[in-house]
C-alpha cells in the first residue's frame, strides 16, 4: 500500500522514504565510528521502532546484537498518558553492555527518561539513544539523545512504524495525520 491510497487521511508528507534512507546511512556511519572498539546491543522499542531498527541495523557496517522492549505510554490516543508500562521486557541481561536504544520518536521525552533510568539501574556499561524523529517538546526535558534523525514540528505523525490506533505503520514516508481521522 502506498501513501497515495490513504492520501485523504494525510495532510502532508514530512519526511520521505529517500530522506530516511540517506539519514540512516549517515547515522550508521557515525555509530560505527563511535563504537568501533565496543560490542553494541541495539534495543528497539516496540512497536514504533520496527522499521527504523530493520533499516538502521542493516545500514550499520558492524556486528551488533538486537533486543526488543515494549512499553506503552500513549494507549490508542494521541496524548501521552504519563504512565509508562512494560508490556514486553528485554530477553537480554544488559549488565556491562553498551546499549543503544532505537526509538521512533521523542515527544514529551517521558518514555525515554524512564527507559534510561531503568537501563542504568540494570547496570548497563553505557546507554545512548538514537531517535529517528524529535519534536520541540523534547528539548524541554533532560533527555540526552545522542543521535537524532529529524527535528519535526509539533504534529501527530504516522508512517514508517508510527501508528494511529495500530494503523498507518506500513506507510513508507512519515506524514502528518489529518485531524479529521482522530477528532
Ligand atoms: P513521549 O513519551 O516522548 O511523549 O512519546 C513516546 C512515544 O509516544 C513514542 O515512542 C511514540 O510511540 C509515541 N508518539 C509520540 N509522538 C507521536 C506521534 O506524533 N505519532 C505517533 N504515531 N506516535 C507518537
Ligand atoms: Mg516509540
Ligand atoms: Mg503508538
Amino acid at each position: 500500500m502506498r501513501a497515495a491510497d490513504v492520501s485523504s487521511d494525510i495532510t502532508e508528507v514530512l519526511v520521505t522514504e529517500e530522506e530516511i534512507r540517506a539519514k540512516l546511512d549517515e547515522i550508521a556511519a557515525q555509530v560505527a565510528t563511535d563504537y568501533a572498539d565496543q560490542d553494541l546491543l541495539l534495543v528497539g522499542v516496540l512497536k514504533g521502532a520496527i522499521m527504523v531498527m530493520a533499516d538502521f541495523s542493516r545500514a550499520l557496517k558492524k556486528h551488533v546484537t538486537m533486543d526488543w522492549m515494549a512499553v506503552s505510554s500513549y494507549g490508542a490516543g494521541t496524548k501521552s498518558s504519563g504512565v509508562v508500562q512494560i508490556r514486553k521486557d528485554l530477553d537480554t541481561d544488559i549488565l556491562g553492555k553498551h546499549v543503544l536504544i532505537v526509538e521512533d520518536i521523542i515527544d514529551s521525552g517521558l518514555t525515554l527518561s524512564w527507559l534510561l533510568e531503568n537501563f542504568a539501574a540494570r547496570g548497563a556499561a553505557s546507554v545512548e539513544v538514537f531517535a529517528l524523529l524529535r519534536k520541540p517538546e523534547a528539548a524541554k526535558v533532560e533527555v540526552q539523545c545522542r543521535y537524532v534523525g529529524f527535528d519535526i514540528p509539533t504534529e501527530f505523525v504516522v508512517g514508517y512504524g508510527l501508528d494511529y490506533a495500530e494503523k498507518y505503520r506500513n506507510l513508507r514516508d512519515v506524514a502528518v495525520l489529518a485531524p479529521h481521522v482522530y477528532s
